[in-house]
């Protein structure tokens, strides 16, 4: 499935006459363009035909007068009248060509939409300007005249079988205008990360505030995340994704997402003022991409720093092609201002939505509501006059030109041809055999071609990166004696027949931890056979550890995840460069501490909500701190089945823990799965639901309606105290608030 991109040679015409430092320039536009092309984007994109929108179209969201006034202004060439008009409206500049400019702006982002909606293409990125989230009913505001998401929203509605839309509003200025447009209903849930300093910062509205939660049946659909201090880096925001919008997105669970992508929340833009990189953009994006079967679109709105636009813009496109995320910093605890509006956001839409009912930073505190903006009273009753001109001074970008460069050379792109490659075990360890697996035919048949690569056997000098040979012989030994009785039989090591299957095991995923930093493949799937005798199941040995120490040494990694499910393995293997997170049941007691993190629950069964939950705030923050260099994931996905490890979970949360863990490292992840003894269709569907996440395939929406409960709050919460002293990142003034 490809990605589509629209735009239009026409989106440069429209510019201010009067003012040639006018902040929402057409050098938007060709910036954008140019840096998708440098990085050969937009030639991997299917190109949707731009079209202007059609009065219908338009009247679905603004009036007769709106449209009617814009249009009368297309023939005008008289400057100063044109300026006249601008000066009635808030920020506007108005050209002759701006009409049909802005018709084209709504149509296009229609056009994109609607591509999406028919599956002719799998998402889509719209640069078009001028932007529209400022644009009313029937007032022209902020640089906007036709409000282009609102528009393509109600399309999507209107027109097509898309019935629940999210649309993330992320550019710095509240899109108070697609607010109102969508106040009252239920059908489209309006999300804005926005500037606000207590109503200081423009729109300077009031209702830009958190507590404007909706409407009539639309109420608790409209959610507001007021920013009241400047210079909010990625910690801020993407603390706001984990712990506000994907778990909102979740249990609303839309058809499609609009993104009303603003880049003046990036670094360097005058007007936003916050520290944002490009790459997290890219890191939200590919957050949303798997909670709607992969439909989502991104339509341009504002971002006035040429340099962090262009590269927010392109980053935001690579992430829909499905390019793995540039690495970002270390997330840190977000800041306190941060904290404070996302524990006013869950307060007041607790009533609303069961995940922040059950959210750990729930607080019955009353929020406090602070509105500081003071509007100047006109003494005279005339019209206002707005400013039309000199309202920016052109700046002096060579210092934040410096800083911009520098992130751009850091941010190392990485996209190897394959993305993901493929190993399952055989008896006579051929590949022919292989392609018969009833695995491989199962992948095949669900996902199309797969590459597979060659099994390989470890050296005993491999083996030894983690055990010396003396502890191999003896547990060994030690196997032997439980099962067999046998006290004085031993091979050699080298002829050890239980040992040589487990250096075929060991030798594939070293295979496949070489092809990722040979920078062949992205990352891997293992799946090994069962071992049908105890007594040469040598599952002492740790494959997962051996294959960190062997890329430590190797490539010089200096962290490495291993994420292990349904096993305890943190107390044996305690290694600086590793981190290890087990999740696992525990009936009795818990296990000792150090760094290692074990995810545990006492509960009897744990399901997708539960996991989800622990996922977001718990998993992705620790590992977004430790920021490894490679994952790797190691599963015995029919353990899920046993009612001891009392996990029932479904296969599609292995899809989402895999798509949400490769925004790290690079997409560099790979997957060892361990048969223990069954052949079940659940295993199978595990597998496929990594497979696909891991090749940017759609993975199935995750469903967690009526699951979450005190409970599950209980679970994370002493997860998190046991673990908080290790990780800033935890660190969220929990305590005080649940006891
Ligand atoms: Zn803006």
């Amino acid at each position: 499935m490809m990605t589509g991109v629209v735009y239009d040679d026409d989106f440069t015409v429209h510019g201010c006459l009067w003012d040639e430092n006018y902040s929402e320039s057409p050098q938007r536009f060709t910036s954008i363009l140019q840096r998708c092309n440098s990085l050969g984007l937009i030639d991997r994109c299917v190109k949707i035909d731009a079209r202007p929108a059609t009065r219908e179209e338009l009247l679905s969201k603004h009036t007769i007068e709106h449209v009617d006034l814009l249009k009368s202004t297309q023939d005008l060439h008289d400057e100063e009248l044109l300026e006249n008009i601008s000066s009635e409206y808030d920020s506007i500049y108005l050209h002759p060509f701006t009409y049909k400019q802005c018709l084209l702006a709504a149509g296009s982002s229609i056009e994109l939409a609607k591509a999406v909606a028919d599956g002719r293409v799998i998402n889509g990125m719209a640069i078009v300007r001028p932007p529209g989230h400022h644009a009313m009913k029937s007032e022209y505001c902020g640089y906007c005249f036709f409000n282009n998401v609102a528009i393509a929203a109600q399309y999507l509605l209107d027109k097509t079988t898309v019935r629940k839309i999210l649309i993330v509003d992320w550019d710095i200025h509240h899109g108070q205008a697609t607010q109102q447009m969508f106040y009252d209903d239920p059908r489209v849930l309006y999300f804005s990360i926005h500037r606000y300093e207590h109503g200081q910062f423009w729109p300077n509205l009031r209702e830009s505030d958190f507590d404007h939660v909706g409407h009539g049946n639309g109420t608790g659909f409209n959610v507001n995340v007021p920013l009241n201090k400047t210079a909010m880096k990625n910690d801020d925001y993407m603390a706001i994704t984990h712990y506000l919008l994907i778990p909102l997105a979740i249990e609303f669970s839309p058809d499609f997402i609009i993104i009303s992508s603003g880049y003046d929340s990036a670094i360097g833009d005058p007007k936003g003022e916050m520290l944002v990189t490009p790459a997290c953009y890219a890191h939200i994006t590919q957050k949303l991409m798997n909670l709607t079967h992969g439909k989502i679109i991104s339509i341009l709105e504002g971002g006035y720093y040429l340099k962090s636009l262009a590269e927010g813009a392109a980053l935001t496109l690579r992430a829909l092609l499905g390019d793995p995320c540039p690495v970002i910093d270390s997330l840190r605890q977000p800041c306190d201002s941060v904290m404070e509006t996302i524990r006013s956001v869950i307060h007041v839409h607790a009533m609303y939505w069961d995940c922040f009912k059950y959210s750990i930073l729930y607080s019955e505190i009353l929020p406090e509501i602070r509105y500081d903006f003071v509007v100047e009273k006109s003494t005279e009753k005339s019209k206002i006059i707005y400013q039309t001109r000199n309202m920016y001074s052109k700046i002096d970008t060579k210092r934040l030109d410096t800083i911009l460069n520098n992130i751009i050379t850091d941010t190392r792109l990485f996209n190897p041809p394959i993305r993901m490659g493929l190993i399952i075990e055989t008896v006579e360890h051929s590949i022919t055999n292989t392609e018969h697996s009833d695995v491989y035919e199962y992948l095949k048949s669900h996902v199309g071609h797969l590459h597979i690569l060659n099994e390989r056997q470890s050296t005993i000098k491999e083996l030894n990166l983690a055990h010396s040979t003396k502890h191999i012989e003896y547990m060994i030994q030690m196997n032997q004696q439980k099962y067999t009785n046998d006290n004085n039989y031993f091979e050699s090591i080298e002829n050890n027949l239980a040992l040589n299957t487990f250096r075929y095991f060991v030798g594939s995923l070293l295979q496949i931890i070489d092809s990722i930093f040979e920078s062949k493949i992205r990352s891997g799937i293992y799946v090994k056979l069962p071992v049908e005798d105890s007594a040469k199941d040598l599952c002492f040995l740790n494959a997962s550890v051996i294959s960190a120490k062997y890329a430590i040494q190797k490539y010089k990694l200096k962290r490495i995840l291993i994420i292990e499910l349904n096993e305890d393995i943190s107390q044996l293997h305690y290694d600086d460069q590793i981190l290890v997170i087990s999740v696992q049941r525990i009936l009795n007691g818990l296990s000792l501490e150090n760094k290692n993190i074990t995810a545990l629950w006492s509960k009897e069964i744990l399901n997708d909500a539960d996991f989800t939950t622990m996922m977001l705030h718990l998993i992705l923050p620790i590992a977004y701190e430790y920021n490894p260099e490679l994952i790797i994931m190691s599963t015995k996905f029919d353990l899920n089945m046993n009612t001891i490890s009392g996990i029932q979970i479904t296969p599609i949360i292995y899809g989402h823990l895999t798509q949400w863990l490769s925004t790290l490292a690079n997409g560099k992840l790979m997957v060892c799965e361990q048969k223990v003894n069954s052949y079940s269709i659940y295993r199978k569907e595990c597998l496929l639901e990594c497979s696909k996440a891991l090749l940017g395939i759609p993975i199935s929406k995750l469903c967690v309606k009526k699951q979450l409960n005190l409970e599950t709050k209980q679970i994370l919460h002493n997860n998190i105290k046991r673990h908080i002293k290790n990780w800033k990142s935890l660190q969220l003034n929990i305590n005080k608030l649940v006891e």
